[in-house]
């Protein structure tokens, strides 16, 4: 059975696309820990992270690269973080976080967004790019 990662690709299932390429899709998260939280995945459906192939991996830092630098020019923060964990979802993604302090990478805290909010972000976001 595909993953939810694999359905929102294929477009079974909604997201707020911020960018895709041949390989690689990024979009906002559902459960934001901060404005502008994003997902990178690669469309290649692969639980692990260090399970890609060497290519696949070093492809999806490139394009999460991209991402979070226009992340950064459009979310005011004091970096981005970039984190990989997987235990919720099945298919290997890069969370990237605006951080300002450290409760911002404890995925126990959420920002409610408004569906306004989240189309307005992921299309600043992928302005950009
Ligand atoms: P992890 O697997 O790294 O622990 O976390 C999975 C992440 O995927 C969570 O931050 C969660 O909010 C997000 N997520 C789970 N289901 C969906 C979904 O259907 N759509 C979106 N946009 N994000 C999701």
């Amino acid at each position: 059975m595909s993953t939810i990662f694999t359905k929102i690709i294929q477009g079974e299932i909604p997201s707020y696309k911020v960018a895709e390429n041949e390989d690689f899709y990024a979009f906002l998260d559902i459960n934001p820990n901060a404005k502008g939280h994003t997902l990178v995945v690669p469309k290649k459906e692969v639980d692990k992270i260090f399970d890609l192939d060497e290519a696949t991996y070093t492809g999806l830092m490139q394009f999460s690269y991209k991402i979070a630098k226009a992340i950064e020019k459009t979310i005011p923060c004091n970096r981005i973080g970039q984190l990989v964990v997987g235990l919720e979802v099945p298919h290997v993604h890069v969370h990237l976080i605006p951080l300002n302090e450290m409760s911002d990478i404890d995925f126990r805290k959420s920002v409610k967004l408004s569906d306004e909010e989240f189309k307005d972000i992921a299309k600043r976001i992928s302005e950009s790019l």
